[in-house]
């Protein structure tokens, strides 16, 4: 199907109403586009959306991508699927269906419309990685039977059907390796470290520190981490990826826990308590491929990246705080 017009296109969102697929609508909607946000509503509500409602060029279809769908866009970004481990586990067989249906019924509809597809993977293809930082021709240190096998092994075998897809029908397939990735709309009780760390830290709760704290994970901020999935989704045809993208700065979990009491000025006392099951050791992404094929790399520094977060959750929690 051709473009609606060369410069405005039809475009369609998966997992839109979620934390970065808003802020994805958001900017595709300022960039002129069309876009259908698709969206179970599983791990996030309309309010990440609200504001876009009056939009004539938005549009919200309440829709599981483990069912076909039929709509018709020039480019697809797949990025339903629940994130946090909290929410990934809670129902971990709909987690598989989602990467792995989804994955099918997105591909067979890019496949029908013969338009690019993006794929939201993630560094947990990586799993407990041995190598550091990583490169995106590591295989991975990945455990196939464990709590976070559902999403981990889901979003492997996604990256497997988008490079089939590739290879069989000569699909336009785009790969993104997301590392942790922050920022306003975070799900406030989605468990992520960033979030439960400013929402603690803001109503003077314990900070819940998992194991000694030690272990590291990279965060990238939401503007910078779209800039990226945007500069792929417009490279020429022959860059499939995989590509990581995330931040290099490696921060420890105690680190961060730190700066957010210092930047929120929090009395928040800080605990420790047991680490979870295979949560990795180390994460740090090897951005080089990123940096040459797609000419981006970060620009915001963590203590700007959390400062704009806790602006947000002021916000959000309001009247919370002030009875905290
Ligand atoms: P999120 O949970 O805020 O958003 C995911 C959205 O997908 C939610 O709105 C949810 O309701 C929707 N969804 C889930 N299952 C669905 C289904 N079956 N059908 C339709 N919609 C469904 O998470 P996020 O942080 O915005 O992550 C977006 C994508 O990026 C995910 O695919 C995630 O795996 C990937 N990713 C995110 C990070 C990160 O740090 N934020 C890191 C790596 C990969
Ligand atoms: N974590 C923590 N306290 C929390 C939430 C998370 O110490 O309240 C740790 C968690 O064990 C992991 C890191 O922070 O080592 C990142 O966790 P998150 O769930 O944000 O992302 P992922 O483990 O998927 O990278």
């Amino acid at each position: 199907m051709p473009p609606i017009s060369d410069s405005r296109k039809r475009i369609l969102v998966t997992g839109g109403a979620g934390f970065l697929g808003s802020h994805l609508i958001d900017r595709l909607l300022d960039q002129g586009h069309e876009v259908i946000c698709v969206d179970n509503l599983f791990s996030s509500t309309k309010r990440n959306i609200d504001h876009l409602h009056a939009n004539p060029r938005f549009e919200f279809m309440r829709h599981d991508v483990c069912f076909p769908l039929y709509v018709e866009v020039d480019e697809i970004y797949n990025l339903a699927c629940p994130a946090s481990p909290i929410h990934y586990q809670h129902d971990p067989i709909q987690t598989l269906k989602t990467s792995v249906h989804g994955a099918i019924n997105m591909l067979g509809l890019a496949k029908r419309l013969k338009c690019p597809i993006l794929q939201a993977s993630t560094s947990e293809v990586y799993g407990d990685p041995v190598i550091h930082p990583q490169t995106e021709d590591y295989w991975g240190n990945v455990n196939p039977i464990g709590p976070r096998s559902c999403y981990d092994e889901g979003k492997r075998a996604a990256e497997t059907l988008f490079f089939d897809y590739h290879r069989q029908h000569a699909l336009p397939v785009k790969v993104a390796r997301i590392f942790n990735t922050y920022g306003p709309r975070m799900h406030r009780q989605d468990g992520r470290v960033v979030s439960n760390f400013i929402v603690q830290a803001l109503l003077g709760q314990p900070i819940t520190i998992y194991g000694d704290g030690s272990q590291t994970r990279s965060f990238c901020y939401v503007d910078d981490l779209l800039d990226g999935l945007m500069r792929l989704m417009v490279s020429p045809p022959d860059v499939t990826g995989p590509i990581n993208i995330g931040n290099t700065r490696e921060y420890t979990i105690l680190q961060l826990a730190e700066m957010i009491v210092e930047i929120t000025g929090s009395r928040s006392e800080i605990v420790r308590l047991p680490i979870p099951q295979d949560d990795p050791r180390q994460r740090q992404p090897d951005i080089t491929k990123a940096r040459e094929v797609l000419g981006w790399e970060p620009t915001v520094p963590a203590q700007q990246g959390l400062e704009r977060t806790v602006v947000y959750f002021r916000e959000f929690l309001g009247a919370e705080i002030a009875a905290a």
